[in-house]
């Protein structure tokens, strides 16, 4: 049985004062149902650790070196330091703005597994390639990428977050089939790279406008494991709902 994990992405979002009030408000609720978590800014990391006794804080970014001239970047030694035990890594914000690609996501990936962080490995495709069909090529495409030379009993603990682009931050979400669709895809990929224990065991997200409104639909569908969430995971309020709604 894979246990659910919905975690939110507050991206550039929130300062260390108000990373902290959201954790004081969030973290008891939380419950055994389901692993709940927030992705924080570099800098609201530390405190949010000390903070969280059952929230997981995630880190949205590493670097693959150990350390080295590599201005403005924070390595998994210094994520490791301070208590961090999840990362979000290639988002499409990223991958999009910041160069990110399968190659340097993939080594990002090897680097947190050694590191015993798990990897949040996002994946989605453009509103270009959905209109022209390619969804499943892009999706098989960089999974192969993102996921080469892992072992497979690694993968079985690593998260997958399948988040189309046009869904994100548009209030346009997939539909729950489309969704599902694409997310047993991403199992399929998983299975054809490193057999079916791995395919079985690893659990996957779906991202692109998840809010308490939809939450209950995406969270029937059998492949879906849980939710990346953006802008409805920066309210503690609509966060405390999503958490109840997945009890
Ligand atoms: P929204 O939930 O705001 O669409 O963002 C999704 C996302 O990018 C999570 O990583």
């Amino acid at each position: 049985m894979r246990k659910p994990i919905i975690v939110g992405n507050w991206k550039m979002n929130k300062t260390i004062a108000e990373a902290v009030d959201f954790i004081k408000a969030v973290d008891p609720v939380c419950h055994d149902g389901a692993t709940y978590g927030v992705g924080t800014s570099f800098l609201a990391l530390q405190d949010s650790v000390k903070h969280a006794k059952n929230l997981i804080i995630a880190a949205e970014n590493c670097h693959f070196a150990d350390s080295g001239a590599f201005t403005g970047e924070v390595s998994v030694p210094m994520l490791e330091e301070i208590g961090v035990k999840y990362c979000i890594i290639g988002h499409s914000e990223r991958r999009q703005m910041f160069g990110d690609t399968d190659e340097s996501v993939n080594k990002k990936a090897k680097r947190l597994i050694d590191a015993d962080i798990t990897p949040i490995v996002c994946i989605g495709e453009t509103e270009a390639q959905y209109d022209a069909g390619e969804t499943e090529t892009v999706i098989r495409s960089q999974l192969s990428g993102s996921l080469a030379d892992l072992c497979p009993d690694c993968v079985k603990g690593i998260v997958v977050a399948y988040e189309p682009i046009w869904a994100i931050g548009t209030g346009k979400s997939a539909t729950k089939e489309d969704a599902q669709k694409c997310c047993h895809i991403v199992r399929d990929q998983i299975e054809k790279m490193y057999g079916k224990e791995a395919a079985d065991a690893v659990r996957i997200q779906y991202g692109g406008s998840v809010k308490p409104e939809n939450i209950v639909e995406y969270m029937a569908c059998p492949d879906i494991d849980g939710a990346l969430i953006g802008g409805a995971s920066l309210k503690a309020d609509s966060f405390t709902e999503i958490i109840n709604k997945t009890k």
